[in-house]
């Protein structure tokens, strides 16, 4: 028995044991000693996880992939959550320990597994696994870059980023249309952002939406004072901007007084 791929759930199943086993090897196990899988489907990757020394558990949304992991895993049975991952509270299964994340992602919620995984940062030490190659990069390139952008600059506030290696479609089942690319995040450890949260969400997401207009222009909603807009850093376009770039920046909107 096998599980027929679903299209709404991003099932793509990797049949290349090489590039499975290279995955589960993306994550260091250094620091934590629990593991979540995201989307295991059949469990191309969760074997090779099984193997460390580090805790595996899966959470997988399809209930035939949860019965074929149960019948052809047992050591990993009591392990298996059943869940959407966008909707579970992390502390409800992993109290206050952390957890490392990995997989071989479903990519119509790419982006929001990696929103998720921010907002728990505090929990979550280390993340690898495959996205769409062009995800991948978004997440990974630096100021400069024409896929540098929010997640890039969200991401890398808190989280080190490596690309690591890029798959074709050919290995998987069935193909997607597009490259595949493996990254690592590690988290900065004893680090916390200078300045407020939200508002740095803010101005980051406000200066990207009008990716091609300077700061002065795209930042107009924010309502600055004169004086602050004058500054050179408002003649830039947010592209220009490297992460501690955008810091300073929120910090001095923070301090603006209009
Ligand atoms: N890791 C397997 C499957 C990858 S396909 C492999 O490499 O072969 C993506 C997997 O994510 C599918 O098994 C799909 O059912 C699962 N999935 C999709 N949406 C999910 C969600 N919201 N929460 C948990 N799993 C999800």
């Amino acid at each position: 028995m096998s599980v027929r791929a679903k299209k709404h759930l991003g099932q793509h199943f990797l049949k290349d044991e090489l590039i499975a086993e290279q995955i589960a090897d993306s994550l260091t196990g250094n620091g934590y000693k629990n593991v979540l899988e995201i989307g295991p489907g059949m469990g191309v990757l969760t074997k090779y996880l099984l193997k460390k020394k580090y805790t595996t558990h899966v959470i997988e949304i399809d209930t035939d992939s949860v019965e074929y992991l149960k019948a052809h895993y047992l050591n990993l049975a009591s392990r298996i959550i059943s869940k959407d991952f966008l909707k579970i509270d992390l502390t409800e299964f992993f109290g206050d320990e952390q957890v490392a994340i990995i997989g071989n992602f479903p990519y119509n919620i790419s982006t929001q597994i990696v929103f998720k995984a921010l907002e728990n940062r505090h929990q979550i030490p280390e993340f690898s696994g495959m996205f769409q190659k062009e995800v991948a990069k978004r997440i990974a390139e630096k100021e400069g870059s024409k896929v540098y952008g929010i997640m890039s600059v969200l991401t890398q506030a808190f989280y080190d980023v490596e690309y690591l290696f890029t798959v074709p479609p050919t290995v998987f089942n069935p193909p997607p249309k597009v490259d595949s690319g493996v990254i690592r995040l590690t988290r900065k450890e004893n680090y916390t952002l200078p300045v407020d949260e939200k508002l740095f969400y803010r101005v980051v997401k406000t200066a990207f939406q009008q990716r091609r207009k300077t700061l002065r222009n795209s930042l107009k909603t924010l309502n600055l004072s004169d004086s602050l807009r004058e500054d050179v850093i408002f003649a830039k376009r947010p592209e220009q901007l490297s992460v501690q770039e955008f810091i300073s920046l929120t910090s001095k909107i923070e301090k603006d007084a209009v």
